[in-house]
Order: structure tokens, then sequence, then C-alpha cells
């Protein structure tokens, strides 16, 4: 396999060009498309909940996840009534969280401003908390039948591969041209259709490693086929080492009770429930500031403290390393928070079954509550 070369001037296709792999894709799509539940509806309503899963999502984890969030909330009035506590209930173990809360406010804003439906335009659609170019286009295109184009990861492999470009993906210049050419692909019949095919030949065919190109539509008429070098496209530059954060938590056992916290609705892990704890600095020792920390964050002094271990989290641009303890507090021992919102006295296992932060999933991991160990059976006993 080659590597890819870098060029000097970037690849074009002139429109009709781009044009013409419309009707091989299609075929292609209508012979080949994966039977998914949200292709079996035309409810735009539940179209926008599949895209907004699948963004960060794998599709075989979200269709549980999409059939159970619609027996919950059916539809825009139901999620907008909803509270937000039961949408996170139903949206746990799926992660990133945003997008739960993200959802249902733009739920709340359909109800007071577009009487209940989502509007038919990628540009009203974008107005919507939560609602980027891609989801726009997506829902656009799929359940209003717009023109409307769309870019996603799989379609900048696609596209590198199929034009030959051999610059750096993320830069403005290129995903610029990235939705120059999706602009001029969606324009025609079937433009939903036509998007779904796009990213299905990027999910099934048109993959990072070994694309299949024996069997794909765009193969007599793709460069990267062609050269011999698919795989070393799309071209991403080194990234910028995240930076790196350390943090305290602590298991605070209260009467066969653990202690959980929610961080606020801004910030890292906005909103979710965790561990409490706080930050260190790079050079401090966890040990010698676990009873400060929480002292000053949920005002309680900690006796029987154990070093348990460390995880390590990568957010998007930052590494947290989280040292974990396991400490006791006396019967009566009340909590005075600062800097989180609320606090329940939990059997450890219910922590899973709220919304958490995937650094608080590790942390109990840790002290040996998993998954297999929790029942949803969260329950508030003290506050
Ligand atoms: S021919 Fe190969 S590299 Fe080109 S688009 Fe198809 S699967 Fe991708």
């Amino acid at each position: 396999m080659r590597r890819a070369k870098k060029t000097s001037g970037r690849a074009e296709r002139a429109p009709s060009e781009i044009r013409r792999v419309r009707a091989p894709l299609l075929r292609w799509y209508d012979a080949n498309r994966r039977d998914l539940p949200w292709r079996r509806t035309n409810d735009p309503y539940a179209i926008w909940i599949s895209e907004a899963m699948l963004q960060q999502t794998r599709v075989e984890t979200v269709i549980p996840y999409w059939k159970r969030f619609l027996e919950a909330f059916p539809d825009i009035s139901s999620l907008a009534r909803a509270e937000l506590d039961d949408v996170y209930t139903v949206w746990t173990g799926l992660g990133y969280y945003s997008r739960a809360r993200n959802l249902k406010h733009a739920a709340e804003t359909l109800v007071a401003e577009h009487d209940g439906r989502l509007p038919d335009t990628a540009e009203e659609l974008l107005k919507l908390k939560g609602i980027g170019p891609y989801t726009a286009g997506a829902v656009a295109s799929i359940a209003f039948d717009r023109e409307a184009p769309l870019v996603d990861g799989n379609v900048i492999r696609v596209f590198a591969r199929w034009i030959g470009i051999r610059e750096d993906s993320a830069t403005r210049t290129v995903v610029e041209q990235m939705w120059a050419i999706a602009a001029e692909l969606v324009k025609g019949s079937r433009p939903g259709d036509l998007n779904q095919a796009l990213m299905e030949l990027g999910a099934t065919l048109c993959t990072p490693r070994n694309p299949q190109c024996p069997i794909c539509p765009l193969q007599r008429r793709c460069d990267a086929n062609a050269q011999g070098d698919a795989e070393s496209l799309p071209v991403k530059e080194k990234k910028a080492k995240p930076t790196r954060l350390r943090a305290i938590a602590a298991s605070i056992e209260r009467g066969g009770k653990i202690l959980a916290v929610r961080r606020p609705e801004t910030g890292l892990m906005a909103g979710l429930w965790t561990l409490p704890g706080g930050p260190i600095g790079v050079a401090e020792e966890a040990k010698d500031r676990i009873g400060t920390v929480l002292a000053e964050t949920v005002g309680l002094e900690i006796r029987d403290v154990k070093a348990i271990g460390r995880v390590e989290h990568l957010f998007t641009h930052r590494r947290l390393e989280l040292e974990v303890f396991r400490c006791r507090v006396d019967k009566g021992a009340r909590v005075r928070r600062c800097g989180f919102v609320a606090h329940r006295w939990l059997a450890a296992r219910a922590i899973l079954d709220l919304a958490h932060a995937g650094p608080t999933r590790k942390a109990l991991s840790l002290l040996g509550v998993t998954d297999e160990t929790s029942a949803r059976t969260a329950r508030r006993t003290n506050t």
C-alpha cells in the first residue's frame, strides 16, 4: 500500500463529474442498505433522535436506545414535558449526555415557537440547540426530502479517496471543499437516500482499513483506488497533545451507602453524577490533598482513607488522571456542598443507573462496581 503523497494543488472534480456517481451510488444503496429501524419511519422526530444518537455512537449500540427513547418520549411534546432526569435515565450508558440535554432543550423550543414540529429546512434546523450542520443536513434531507448536504467522518473518507484529496482533512479549505462536493452531489432526486448512501458506503465498504474497492460503486472513478493509497486517506495531521488534568475522587462511605454528587450544568461533565472530589496540581501528592479537597467541596471530615488506584480518561482535548480513594465518615455527618448542585447517599451500584461521567464509571470499576453489579435500583435515601 502506497503512502499518500501531499500535492501542492488540491484535487478537483467538475460538477458534472461529481453528479455522475449519483446513479451508481443510489443503485448500490437500494441493493445493499442495512435494514435499520429508523429507516422504516418517515417521522422527522424519530429520524432526528436517531441522528443525535448516531453522532458519537455505533449503530448496533444505538438501536436499543433509540427504541427505548421513543417508547419513553414518543413525540416532541412528551420530550419537552419530561423531567431532564428522566431523559438522562433513558440515555444512561449512551454517554455524551449533552446530546440528551440539547434534545430536550430543542424540544421545548419547538413546542414554544414551532407548534411542536421540526422545521423542514437545514437553515431553520440549525437554529435549534444541539443541531449542527451535519444533523441539519441529515434531518432536512432524510425526513423532508430537501437537497441539503451533509459531511461526517465517513463522508470525508469517501470524498478524500474518490476525489484524491491528499491534504490535511481538518483544514478549513479542505472542509469547505468537502461541503461543496456534498452540496453538488445531493442535488437531484432522492437527496435523503443519496446522503445515506454516502454514509453507508463509508461505514460498510470504504472503511478506514481494508476498503472493499472491487465491489464499490465508485471504483472506476476513484482516485485512491487507481493510486493504490486508499488506506492513507484521508490525511490527518497529528493533533496537539491533550492537556493533562489531575483530580481526586473518593468513595465516601456512611452507613452502607456512598456519596454521589451532581456537577453543575456547565463545564466538564456538566450535569452528571460523579464521586465527590476535585482537581489537584500537577506536582501535588493526591493522598496529601484528599482530606482538604473533600472538606472544601462536600464539607466532610473523612477517616480510614485508603488509596485504591488511578484511572485515566481522554476527553476531546484533555486527558484526566483521576486518583481514587475509599474513606468513611461518621454516621451523622452532614454534607455541605460547594461546587456541586445536588448529592445523594446511594448503594454504590445505583450510581451507574444515574447519568454519570466516563471517569466515574472507571473509578467505580476500580472499586468493584460494574454494570454487572448494577441493578436499576437508584434510591434516594438522604440529602
Ligand atoms: S473504490 Fe475503494 S477507496 Fe474508492 S471509494 Fe470505493 S471503497 Fe473507497
